[in-house]
């Protein structure tokens, strides 16, 4: 097989009280990307989009992971690659992430299967140094397996749980405006009381017993942050009345996407998540502020072969 064309989907890092560590993976919105091995040793990018994203290979996301994966095997070909990007970079649910996660996964169809999804991590971390500076592990790690991850450790390599978790949905409201990843955590202390540490991991150990239990209530208790949510808040405009909304319309919980300025919300079912989504998106009606809303499931399978697929639809 010399061409696959997968689907990368967006994720949600954080997941409230799991910062850093957690993260899932969603089923809307995702990117399309075809990668082609081709003879020439070299990377071509192709953007069918109207981010105006580099497509210099050491620049773009994609570029990155690819040319370390043809690195790292020493290849005497080279990557052509074409993307549609449905996620707008810098929304905080994982853009640059579905790129980086999509290339390695695509790359590793196309060279039968080598890899394992822990090594296509550490390949996709690569493309995440070019966005953010720095090999974060939480979005790619979703991508990659799918469902909801917990990165224990990420040195020297990332160590990726899968978790068990019952049906849930996302709703996800994306106001276009424009935080900074370096913004968002500028504005966190970088040391913190035991006793604020003691209440956040109890939450991350409950989430994710709630979540491998299937029991909803604890699930809904455990979604607290102590460490980012109160910092970070004040970034999003009417955070708390987004909050308050989606509570109100059922939802178990939820918080901030990523460092924002996504914000999502966790419900029992679609016909929840979307009463969610619309009680969040009344809040922004009054505003001038323009939003973006997904309603979505969990993806259980991270990045995917796409089935009949035409760039640019
Ligand atoms: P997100 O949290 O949505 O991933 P980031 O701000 O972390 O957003 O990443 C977006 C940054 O990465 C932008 O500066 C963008 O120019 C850069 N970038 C380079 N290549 C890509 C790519 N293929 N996809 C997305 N972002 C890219």
């Amino acid at each position: 097989m010399d061409e696959i064309t997968v689907h990368s989907p967006a994720t949600v890092a954080n997941v409230v009280c799991g910062f850093d560590c957690l993260g899932f993976a969603l089923s809307e919105p995702f990117d399309v990307m075809t990668l082609r091995k081709i003879e020439q040793k070299t990377i071509r990018i192709k953007h069918h989009d109207d981010f105006g994203l580099p497509t210099h290979p050491g620049k773009n996301v994609a570029g990155a992971v690819l040319g370390s994966i043809l690195d790292n095997i020493d290849a005497d070909f080279g990557f052509d690659i074409e993307i549609t990007k449905r996620i707008k970079p810098g929304s905080g649910i994982g853009s640059s992430a579905a790129s980086a996660a999509g290339a390695a996964v695509a790359a590793n169809i196309l060279l039968g299967d080598r890899f394992s999804k822990s090594a296509l991590v550490e390949f996709a971390r690569n493309g995440e140094a070019v966005a953010c500076g720095s090999r974060i592990a939480d979005n790619v790690s979703a991508c990659i397996f799918g469902g909801f991850t917990l990165v224990r450790a990420t040195e020297p390599v990332a160590d990726v749980i899968s978790l068990d978790h019952p049906t849930l949905f996302a709703a996800v409201i994306h106001p276009q405006i424009e935080i900074k990843t370096a913004d968002a955590r500028a504005v966190m202390p970088r040391e913190f009381p035991l006793t604020t540490a003691v209440r956040q991991w109890g939450n991350v150990g409950a989430l994710v017993a709630g979540l491998a239990k299937g029991d909803y209530d604890l699930i809904a208790r455990s979604l607290e942050d102590f460490v980012a949510e109160p910092y970070r808040k004040n970034l999003i405009p009417h955070y708390d009345e987004l909050k308050t909304a989606g509570l109100q319309a059922g939802a178990l919980g939820g918080g901030i996407s990523g460092s924002g300025p996504s914000v999502f919300m966790l419900a029992r079912t679609r016909e929840i998540a979307g009463n969610v989504v619309n009680a969040m998106n009344r809040v922004y009606d009054k505003t001038e502020i323009a939003v973006n809303c997904y309603v979505s499931d969990v993806e259980k399978n991270g990045v995917r072969i796409a089935r009949d697929v035409i760039h640019g639809q």
